[in-house]
């Protein structure tokens, strides 16, 4: 799995020409977020980022009608998981600030039941949660047909100068050595913070699991959340070609 795009959608265009760059380059599934925040309600004097909500599930709808291009959407609430169970959105994402919010996992997994398999739920781990806690956390989704683990960045002491988060190696390790029945992708973009190692990271990543999950953009510093940590189309293109040769060798 190579999945790519913005971390939230700003428009149609914005997300039609995301997508369907990294879909030429081999990119297996579109990302974009409907429903963004921030951690402060007022974030440099202006209110929150909040994403176009409703109307990016409809951006992300006709991506997949037009461009035959399956998308990822995250859910933040039960509310916003139906609207994009019920879009026909190929993948729910549950984020990482939901990991540990067992009701909303009990809900989505009766949500989902009925849904066929191929509909997958990705999970990201919690920056401050432990392997054990993610794999129950996996189990109250529905298990491994229905669930892919991401693993991204976990809180860490040097946080200053480089990155906000950092991959955790030996979780993922602990991951493929202890729970193989999962399928484990990784996000280096919030699993860094920092688009300057997203390269090296997406190599480790590759050698340990079974696809990346990376945020794109054409103009990365436009971004409205997460613009230090996103690439732009010419990064994406080496990571593209790094996935290929990946997947030749395999
Ligand atoms: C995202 O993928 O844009 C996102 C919000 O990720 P996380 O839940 O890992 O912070
Ligand atoms: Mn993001």
């Amino acid at each position: 799995m190579l999945i790519a795009g913005p971390c939230g959608i700003e428009s149609k265009e914005q997300a039609f020409r995301i997508a369907k760059f990294v879909k030429e380059q081999g990119a297996t599934h579109f990302r974009g977020g409907a429903f963004k925040g921030q951690n402060y309600p007022v974030v440099n004097g202006k209110p929150e980022y909040l994403g176009l909500g409703k109307d990016a599930i409809e951006i992300q709808k006709d991506i997949q009608k037009e461009l035959d291009f399956p998308c990822v959407c995250d859910a933040q609430s039960f509310h916003q998981a139906f609207l994009i169970c019920t879009s026909g959105i190929k993948y729910l994402m549950v984020g990482a600030r939901n990991m540990d919010n067992l009701a909303l996992l009990r809900d989505i997994r009766t949500l989902y039941n009925d849904e066929p398999e191929d509909r997958k739920i990705i999970l990201k781990r919690g920056p401050s949660s432990t392997v054990h806690e993610w794999i129950g956390a996996a189990e109250h989704l529905g298990g491994p047909d229905r669930v892919i683990l991401c693993a991204r960045g976990v809180v860490h002491f040097d946080r200053h100068d480089y990155t906000r988060y950092r991959l955790d190696l030996v979780g993922m390790a602990e991951v493929r050595c202890y729970h193989p029945e999962y399928k484990l992708i990784v996000d280096p973009s919030h699993g860094s913070g920092n688009r300057k190692l997203i390269n090296v990271l997406s190599r480790c990543a590759l050698a340990i699991a079974d696809g990346l999950m990376i945020e794109t953009h054409y103009e990365p510093d436009t971004s409205p959340t997460d613009a230090p940590q996103t690439i732009d189309f010419n990064e994406f293109k080496k990571i593209a070609k790094l996935y290929r040769e990946y997947n030749e060798k395999a």
